[in-house]
């Protein structure tokens, strides 16, 4: 496998670097063939190439068979008005790759569960899964900016979506509620928004084609409460991009902290291994408050390498090992400070890649 690693800024390179290790290692022991190249991507691509998404960068992204991403951002690009920003970089490669699903999986670490903000009876058997739609929508539409209006200054922001996309992330969704709990719980605006119509409408239909998988629409200001209120009655969640990116962050408090949450973003092109090729990344960003203090917590990319594993070289024993290794280190009691409790030992982003390592290497 040819595998692209994007640090990017902030407690990108810090957590990418352990999750890198622990994919070598992972493929040593199983026998996996891995080659590795690392690039500039983000704030620091910036810095170096003037972009955030450099053209050759973009070339390897397209030559290789999955990548490997950290976070990008930072308050040294963060002015609004600049022309060139980090996030630009991320929204440009998920597009230029046709990367439409974004696969977010929260489960209940059950070692983990008195540290979340949300009643222990509440979060356990906690295991869904959040599909989020990420090339389009309000992100990506035109017209998008600032203009002069008859009153004054005003900004506008465009919402669309084509039948096409609405139907092709809503397939990957049903399939992936197949091979789960067969549940699919469609969230949209549809009392408000002409998109969310749309969405619905399609969701509806194809509904029908799935007669094996239990469906439901929930409209999005529901779903905010019933995540936290009732979260282990949802299997897979389906939607679109903005209202994706506000519920993840939510859910992520289910797992108690940003840094144990990965995500896979995959489209319809395949690899060199007839698999999907996907992007692999935690759901947080570049953490600037703890960058450089080896505080950051590493688990999300590391897990974001077991979900690299599963889907784009369909090999689940080394994802699953990931996953028990991470386990069985929490087990142990060893914690990064965002995840600390009492009674259980804190340690750095090295140190707690390190133990994800040693127990990947016992077996
Ligand atoms: P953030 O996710 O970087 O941080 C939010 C909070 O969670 C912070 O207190 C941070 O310390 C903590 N946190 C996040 N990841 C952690 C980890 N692995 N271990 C321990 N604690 C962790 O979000 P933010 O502060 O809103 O954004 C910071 C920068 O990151 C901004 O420039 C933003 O644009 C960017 N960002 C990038 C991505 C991405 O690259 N995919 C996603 C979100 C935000």
């Amino acid at each position: 496998m040819k595998i692209l690693i994007l640090p990017g800024d902030g407690i990108g390179p810090e957590v990418t670097r352990e999750a890198a290790q622990t994919l070598q290692l992972c493929a040593q022991r199983f026998g996996i063939e891995i080659s590795t190249e690392e690039a500039p991507f983000g704030g620091i691509a910036i810095d170096e190439r003037g972009t955030s998404l450099p053209d050759d960068v973009l070339a390897k992204a397209r030559a290789c068979d999955a990548i490997l991403l950290g976070a990008v951002g930072g308050p040294k690009w963060d002015n609004p008005n600049a022309k060139v920003r980090p996030e630009q970089g991320l929204l440009g490669l998920r597009k230029e790759l046709g990367l439409f699903a974004n696969l977010r999986p929260v489960k209940i670490v059950p070692q983990l569960i008195d540290a979340a903000p949300i009643k222990a009876d509440i979060l356990r058997g906690v295991d869904l899964l959040v599909v989020r739609e990420l090339t389009g929508g309000i992100y990506f539409g035109k017209p998008s900016g600032e203009r002069e209006g008859a009153n004054g200054r005003e900004a506008v922001d465009t919402c669309v979506y084509t039948e096409e996309e609405i139907t092709r992330v809503l397939r990957a969704s049903f399939e992936l509620a197949r091979q789960r709990r067969k549940k699919l719980t469609s969230v949209d605006k549809a009392n408000v928004l002409s998109t969310s119509r749309l969405w619905r409408e399609v969701a509806v239909r194809m509904a029908k084609d799935y007669p094996d998988v239990a469906f439901e629409n929930v409209l999005v200001d529901a779903m905010a409460m019933h995540l936290i209120r009732r979260p282990r009655d949802f299997d897979v969640v389906a939607t679109e991009n903005l209202f994706g990116d506000i519920l993840t962050d939510e859910a992520s408090m289910l797992a108690g902290s940003m840094g144990m949450l990965p995500s896979a973003s995959l489209g319809e092109a395949k690899n060199s291994l007839g698999h999907p090729r996907g992007l692999y990344e935690p759901i947080h960003g570049s953490a600037p408050d703890i960058a450089g203090q080896d505080k950051a917590n590493p688990l999300a990319s590391i897990l974001s390498v077991g979900l690299l594993l599963r889907y784009s070289a369909g090999a689940e024993a080394p994802a699953d090992a990931i996953d028990r290794a991470v386990g069985q280190v929490l087990d142990a009691g060893w914690r990064t400070p965002d995840i600390a409790q009492p009674n259980t030992r804190t340690v750095g982003c090295r140190a707690m890649g390190e133990h994800v390592r040693d127990a990947l290497s016992r077996g």
